[in-house]
């Protein structure tokens, strides 16, 4: 945490107004309109925290999942909350560390509730192998090779519930003109998403807006994403930006054709005027670096900064105990 100010700063400009924005099927009037559930905060390191991996409730309702890495089933498990609604899945990327865990959360949302599942799965489409990068699957791809009738786990589509899976293909290629465009819309709630860059893996950066308020997640992005990035995290309540590495030299130069180094973090919160920043994504060498990256991200950026933790609610004070 920067502060115990700060950070209390951040979970009250998070959370929000009293007109819901979910489905009036599983609306809870008397729950916050939009909340952020940390399932990993991790990264592809085996350091005791989850991989990247979150849930949006709505209303109270887990509709969302963002990422699903591996350990976020453990700590889906220990937050007690139900996936008995979970219908959207956001992917930013096909690495193991952010997709990892889909069998398994997939499995406990089949089992969650005894009615038909409609699944609607939103991530990047896929890429050649060549020279400077390795093949991946479109996310349609994934799923068909995990979930389809000729699939590793082509059972579950009948397992406990009937599982209907659709996938949504994003293009995933950076380019000077593009927009954020919505992708999916129930309600007053709205999700936006942007091709991100993230070396070689084709990632995608998502926005969810509800109720007026706004929550966006950078995935792992490199220098070549933070343009669409600015556009989509624009004046954004909260911004989930994945910090894995230093300021330069700090960490393995490769890493740089990866991730985003803390100045620059705090400059692209800046110009895109974000009320509060949630730091997750945490590998070892950010992990005990923190008055570093702070001190780095507070050059530029003046907003709160927390830093992300396995099972991290973020809701309004009153809710709280
Ligand atoms: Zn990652
Ligand atoms: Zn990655």
């Amino acid at each position: 945490m920067d502060a115990p100010g700060k950070s209390a700063g951040l979970v009250a400009i998070l959370l929000l107004q009293l007109m819901g924005c979910g489905s009036a099927a599983v609306a809870q009037p008397s729950a916050t309109p939009l909340e952020l559930v940390v399932l990993g905060s991790g990264g592809p390191g085996a350091t005791g925290r989850a991989a990247s991996s979150y849930l949006v409730l709505i209303d109270g309702v887990a509709r969302i999942l963002i990422d699903a890495g591996p350990g976020s089933f453990a700590r889906l498990g220990e937050s007690k909350i139900s996936l008995a609604h979970t219908d959207i899945v956001l992917l930013t990327h096909l690495h193991i560390d952010h997709a990892g865990e889909l069998p398994g959360l997939f499995k406990a949302r089949a089992v969650s509730s005894s009615g038909p599942i409609v699944f609607k799965v939103f991530g990047p489409d896929g890429s050649q192998a060549q020279a400077h990068g390795a093949y991946f699957p479109s996310t349609q791809q994934l799923l068909d090779l995990l979930f389809g009738p000729q699939g590793a786990f082509a059972y579950l589509r009948d397992f406990s519930a009937p599982v209907t899976i659709q996938a949504h293909d994003i293009p995933a290629r950076v380019s000077m003109n593009a927009v954020p465009r919505v992708v999916f819309k129930d309600g007053a709630f709205t999700i936006t998403a942007i091709a991100g860059h993230h070396g070689d893996a084709p990632a995608v950066m998502y926005r969810i807006d509800c109720a007026g308020r706004s929550v966006t997640f950078s995935g792992d992005v490199d220098a070549k994403g933070l343009p669409n990035l600015l556009k989509i995290a624009k004046a954004s309540d909260l911004l989930v930006f994945n910090s894995a590495v230093l300021d330069p030299p700090g960490s393995p130069a490769i890493l740089y054709t990866l991730h985003t180094a803390p100045h620059a973090i705090g400059e692209l919160a800046r110009q895109a005027g974000v009320h509060g920043l949630l730091l997750s994504h945490l590998s070892p060498a950010t992990e005990g670096m923190h008055q570093a990256v702070l001190e780095s991200i507070r050059r530029t950026y003046s907003g709160p900064v927390s830093w992300a933790e396995d099972g991290m609610r973020l809701q309004p004070p009153s809710s709280g105990p």
